[in-house]
């Protein structure tokens, strides 16, 4: 793909927009931007653009403006039914994401890692295992810094290991990966997408353009994911924490890799620190890839040993007064809820709340009439998740996390859990998933203080 003196319009300023400019700025191309939003990050950026002397719009998008284009880049955050959109392909502009552009210009192999929950920690671990295993690795994607901002990082032995979002892979043409991963597909953008099915669809797209020199990898415990196997061109691995499978399994409490004709004692359940069971699936999922790569299993090991996981998911923040607190502020989805309050092994206070994305909260039913005791709302999703849950459960209105708290720590007895698991985005009250765990932090650290036993 040759962009010397094509001009390409990039939609959306964030991260993702951003590095998909500098890097079209790089290869050539006549480089124009527009943003609807104003945020201080989109205006920082722009500054840094527009000294390139790169056209940025700002503020608004307009037809004009993206008129004459020979290629449009678009950024995960914008809708690709968008009226921004709906002019590119009205001007019969050809149109792609920010992830498509960084692919085409990536040398390295690519280890794609999608599903709905547990991204990031699989992400993260399995770039771990790979640099601990002397591979060169690049971490990127939706976990932070986008594939197109590592594009001159990435050599042609480096291993790409690549966070992709269903948003990501609405604007795929020949994105191609060598490892494809999924991990779960549950409930989730129920405000972005018109049904599960379409949401589903659109993360099956990560292995559409493999062929049979290609891997997917996929959980055998999602019962969802099972039957893909027939829908795929490429090589299937299965991993399970339920039976054996052709890839990763557990059993008498380890876990095993099939590595060709041999089968690898990898590592005891016992040594992996991360709480719950999904997290056992975590682990196999990313030792699988890591026996894949070559990596040994001593290697692997020790890395899956000192792993102690992400901040704000089913973090313990502290004890006080006898009772546990856990952050899992990044536990925005149902199904992450479900999980979180599985791997809870005593009564739960549940905090939850947010920016509702249209959840089907009753899928928590069950697990909350056999573990929470009450529940404590914030946000805009109060009535949603009340109506959903209430007869089973106490529940209680909190105006902001310091009140959700408190009102916990009232009703919380010794040996209880204070979760905050919001099943919600937190758009409506915090900047991000990570100001709303800090808040819940504070909350917890003010409480501590209150109740005489904070080490000042
Ligand atoms: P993502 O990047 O997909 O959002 P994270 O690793 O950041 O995933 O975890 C997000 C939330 O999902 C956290 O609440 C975490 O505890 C939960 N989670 C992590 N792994 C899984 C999994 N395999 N299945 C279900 N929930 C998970």
């Amino acid at each position: 793909m040759d962009l010397r003196g094509k001009t390409v319009t990039v939609v959306g300023l964030g991260n993702s927009g951003q590095n998909a400019a500098l890097l079209l700025h790089d290869l050539g191309a006549i480089v124009k931007v527009t943003d609807s939003g104003d945020t201080p990050s989109a205006r920082n950026n722009t500054k840094i653009l527009r000294d390139l002397g790169i056209e940025v719009e700002a503020g608004r998008h307009t037809e004009g403006f993206i008129k004459n284009s020979d290629l449009v880049v678009v950024s995960p955050g914008v809708e690709t039914d968008s009226q921004v959109i709906g002019w590119a392909k009205s001007f019969r502009i050809p149109i792609i994401g920010e992830m498509e552009l960084g692919f085409r210009f990536c040398k390295g192999r690519i280890i794609a890692i999608t599903g709905t929950n547990g991204k990031s920690t699989v992400t993260t671990l399995v770039g771990e295992i790979l640099k601990a295993g002397g591979r060169d690795a690049v971490v990127c994607g939706n976990i932070g810094n986008s594939l197109c901002g590592e594009i001159s990082r990435i050599k042609d032995d480096t291993w790409v290991v690549l966070e992709v979002s269903s948003f990501q892979l609405e604007t795929i043409k020949s994105f191609k990966p060598y490892i494809a991963l999924i991990l779960n597909i549950t409930d989730d953008h129920m405000d972005r997408y018109n049904n599960f099915e379409e949401y589903f669809n659109e993360k099956l797209k990560i292995f559409s353009n493999q062929d049979e020199r290609d891997i997917l990898i996929l959980n055998y415990d999602a019962e969802n994911l099972r039957s893909l196997k027939d829908r795929a061109d490429s090589k299937v691995i299965l991993y399970s924490r339920l039976k054996n499978t052709n890839g990763a399994y557990v059993k008498s409490g380890k876990i095993y890799c099939v590595s060709g004709a041999a089968t690898k004692e990898i590592l005891f359940l016992g040594d992996i620190r991360l709480k719950g069971l999904h997290n056992i699936e975590n682990v196999l999922a990313a030792v699988l890839i890591g026996t894949l790569v070559g990596v040994n299993e001593d290697s692997i090991r020790n890395t899956v040993r000192s792993f102690r996981g992400l901040a704000h998911r089913v973090e313990t923040v502290d004890v006080v007064d006898g009772v546990e607190y856990i952050d899992d502020s990044k536990g925005t989805t149902v199904d992450s809820t479900y999980r979180a309050l599985e791997a809870c092994d005593r009564p739960v206070i549940l905090i939850a709340g947010g920016k509702d994305k249209h959840s089907d909260y009753s899928f928590v039913l069950d697990i909350v009439k056999k573990k929470v005791k009450a529940l404590v709302l914030i946000g805009e999703a109060q009535a949603a998740i009340k109506k959903a849950l209430r007869p089973s459960v106490n529940t209680f209105g909190a105006k902001d996390m310091f009140d959700a708290v408190s009102i916990a720590r009232s009703m919380a007895e010794k040996g209880w859990i204070v979760l905050l698991s919001p099943m919600c985005s937190s758009f409506d009250m915090f900047k991000d998933y990570k100001e709303r765990g800090e808040a819940f932090k504070k909350a917890v650290f003010m409480i501590k203080s209150s109740s005489g036993k904070a080490k000042v």
